[in-house]
């Protein structure tokens, strides 16, 4: 009875979801941990580019004391958060939306705008959400390259060769897992010469010198992602948020989730907002870590303007490496799965860890 009811629900209720791939999410403490019988108070995990420092205090604070709200849907505080990270993204409260992380951002903008048999344009390698976010309702992703044999340099001009009509040319600045970053000139560039809506994923834009492409905001045709899952130290949190165009911003309220972000999640980043000591803080362990990282680790190491880097450990594979840190207790995040099975990524951790990070990585390295 129940093998023909599941056959029934596979065959007549569930989507063909076969050309789709799950999210692989770095590895986790207590995972690893339990596989090689660790402990996990001594693992070192630099693999998610989460907030070493952990969550702002004024943040953690909050959460205590507004802990019995958890029972109630958010709805003036929604609005209030919103309006304080319009503040802070120095964008008008009508073009800036939240998420449940920017992946919540992404789902909601593809559901606003992509059906099937639409496409979006996305870095290789880059952030795979994209992909699945657009997949998910139906569309399909191309992309265009950051090429290694360029020192994964980003190029407007080679997203402009690869555009092909797609409806959302992602551009990831800092681009995740390679910390290159696209200047305002040349984002306007891509702007100027594809027909799409130009989506600027600034997930880790604090830790780089650019500007920010949020005052380009207001030509129409650009958008803006942020999150507060690196600097801000929230990741577990899951709040992203966005700056758009005014009909995207009307789109977005029609087909959001109600309630997309969570009561305590709201709290936690208002008083975030107002922890500015702990953000200055991570920036300087961020800037410090990149060049430690650099500087000491004898493979070698991209540039980068966010809180990590991509190192290549050829000739050895970054399986092989990973796995064997993991031995060691160290967490990094191995990049095959982004397409370059030659090279690890690395986040700055406290300043203890990453000195841990450089000298596991250099001895098993060779
Ligand atoms: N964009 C990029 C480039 C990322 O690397 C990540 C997460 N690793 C995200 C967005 C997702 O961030 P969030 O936690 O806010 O969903």
């Amino acid at each position: 009875m129940m093998a023909d009811g599941y056959l029934r629900l596979m065959e007549d209720v569930l989507r063909d979801l076969s050309h789709l791939d799950e999210y692989v999410p770095g590895r986790g403490v207590d995972e690893v941990a339990r596989e090689h019988d660790l402990d996990p108070d001594e693992m070192v995990k630099l693999a998610s580019n989460e907030n070493p420092l952990g969550p702002p205090p004024a943040a953690m604070e909050e959460l205590r004391e507004n802990v019995e709200e958890a029972s109630v849907y958010p709805t003036a505080l929604h609005a209030d958060v919103k309006e304080e990270v319009a503040k802070y993204a120095d964008a008008p409260v009508e073009n800036t939306v939240l998420g449940a992380g920017a992946d919540g951002v992404f789902d909601t903008v593809c559901r606003a705008c992509i059906e099937d048999g639409d496409d979006i344009l996305c870095p290789e390698p880059g952030f795979s959400y994209y992909r699945m976010a657009a997949e998910n309702v139906g569309g399909a992703a191309n992309s265009y390259p950051i090429p290694k044999e360029d020192g994964f340099r980003y190029s407007a001009d080679a997203v402009v060769n690869s555009y092909s009509g797609e409806k959302i040319v992602y551009l990831t600045s800092p681009n995740n897992p390679t910390g290159s970053v696209l200047s305002l000139d040349e984002i306007q560039q891509v702007a100027d010469e594809v027909d799409g809506l130009v989506f600027v994923d600034e997930a880790y834009w604090e830790f780089s010198s650019r500007d920010s492409a949020v005052d380009l905001v207001d030509r129409g045709d650009i958008a803006v992602a942020r999150t507060f899952s690196k600097a801000w130290g929230l990741a577990g949190m899951r709040f992203g948020y966005a700056v758009v165009p005014d009909e995207l911003a009307e789109a977005y309220r029609k087909v959001v989730t109600p309630f997309s972000v969570g009561t305590l999640t709201l709290y936690a980043a208002d008083a975030a907002l107002q922890d500015t000591d702990h953000v200055e803080e991570t920036l300087e362990l961020v800037e410090w870590g990149r060049e430690y990282l650099t500087e000491e680790l004898d493979a070698h190491v991209y540039p980068s303007e966010a809180n990590f880097v991509l190192i290549d450990v050829s000739p050895r594979t970054a399986e092989e490496v990973a796995k064997e840190l993991e031995r060691r207790g160290v967490i990094v995040r191995d990049t095959t799965s982004f397409g370059l099975p030659e090279c690890i990524r690395v986040n700055v951790g406290t300043r203890d860890d990453t000195k841990r990070a450089v000298k596991e990585i250099n001895d098993v390295c060779g």
